[in-house]
């Protein structure tokens, strides 16, 4: 008998994704479905404040063996046909990049990405092999998105984040996502819950791209795209439930601008990369301005110190910590 998560199958997609993160999940054996629930193998129990279901006991069902996937070593994402890597080796990118170009997995083009710039944060990248083609049809959570890698900034890493806060929002909430790129966030939880989402970003190609995935996704809420500086608008927004705050090296010196348009006991989805004891720091200071953390999560490592993490902040005194 091995420990599963018990999990009713509306949510299997967001525990998986979780359980993956953690490293909980084993993968020798295989998802069980059991009527309307799933049963995920774990190879270890996370800690119980994380889990969204309940461990059982359960009889294993082993893993069919599959054969073993050719090796591609080195780091890379993905968004659609198209590869990006840091790799800062020139032999192992080249070889990295007719691995993945061979993989099956189809790509069509990788890129040395050699960081991002100024405020619009678009990468700064070469083309190593394959088609120069840096128009992407890219999907997550059952959602496309059309990215231009060499115009808007795009990171897949946060499909996972984008799907827990879309299982946060509720039906009828009005939201401003004040950096947000080509629709990532607004286009994740329209399609999902019945919200409003102003979507703000200063990059005009980004916002040019979001008119074209609101149109490609079934929405069941709303998006308004709007080109202009959120720094300086968002004081023209009222009243809001949330605002989303995905500017990870720059956000901390626009949420006291955020909180004049948040109602009381609305929400900041917050989100910044440093040190722990960065984090601490920044938490103080929020604390200070009259939020309440309500939540603060490890996204995903950023260097060997830093890390991005999400934070949830709610305006107001009635706020549980
Ligand atoms: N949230 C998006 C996502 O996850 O795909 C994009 C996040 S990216 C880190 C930050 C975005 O903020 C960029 O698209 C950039 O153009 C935009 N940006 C930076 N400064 C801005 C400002 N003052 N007002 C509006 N958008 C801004």
């Amino acid at each position: 008998m091995k420990e599963h998560l018990k999990i009713h199958k509306s949510s299997g997609e967001v525990a998986i994704r979780i359980l993956k993160n953690s490293g909980a999940i084993d993968h020798g054996f295989s998802i069980i479905r059991a009527g309307e629930f799933l049963l995920i193998p774990l190879a270890f129990v996370p800690s119980a404040g994380d889990l969204p279901g309940e461990v059982v006991k359960h009889e294993e069902e082993p893993r069919e063996k599959r054969p073993y996937p050719s090796r591609i070593s080195g780091s890379y994402d993905v968004i659609g046909h198209i590869a990006i890597s840091k790799e800062k080796d020139p032999a192992k990118l080249k070889e990295l990049a007719e691995g993945l170009l061979n993989s099956g997995k189809g790509i069509k083009s990788v890129y040395f990405d050699g960081g991002v710039k100024g405020d619009t944060r678009i990468r700064d990248l070469a083309l190593i092999a394959g088609e120069d083609a840096p128009v992407a049809t890219y999907r997550e959570n059952g959602i496309i998105l059309k990215v231009d890698v060499t115009r808007v900034y795009f990171s897949p890493r946060l499909a996972t984040e984008r799907l827990l806060l879309s299982s946060k929002v509720a039906s009828g909430e009005k939201i401003v996502d004040m950096f947000s790129g080509v629709g990532s966030f607004a286009i994740n939880i329209a399609s999902k819950v019945d919200a409003h989402i102003t979507a703000i970003d200063i990059n005009a190609a980004a916002v040019s791209l979001m008119r074209d995935n609101i149109l490609i996704n079934r929405l069941k809420g709303t998006v308004e795209p709007v080109l202009a500086d959120s720094t300086a608008t968002i004081r023209e927004y009222g009243n809001m439930d949330r605002i989303i705050m995905n500017l990870p090296h720059g956000a901390h010196s626009h949420v006291r601008q955020a909180m004049w348009s948040l109602r009381e006991g609305g929400r900041i989805n917050y989100y910044e990369i440093c040190d722990f004891e960065g984090l601490e720091y920044r938490l103080e200071e929020f604390r200070e301005l009259g939020l309440t953390v309500a939540e603060k999560r490890e996204v995903h490592a950023y260097s060997s110190r830093e890390r991005m993490y999400s934070v949830e902040l709610i305006k107001g005194s009635q706020a549980r910590s």
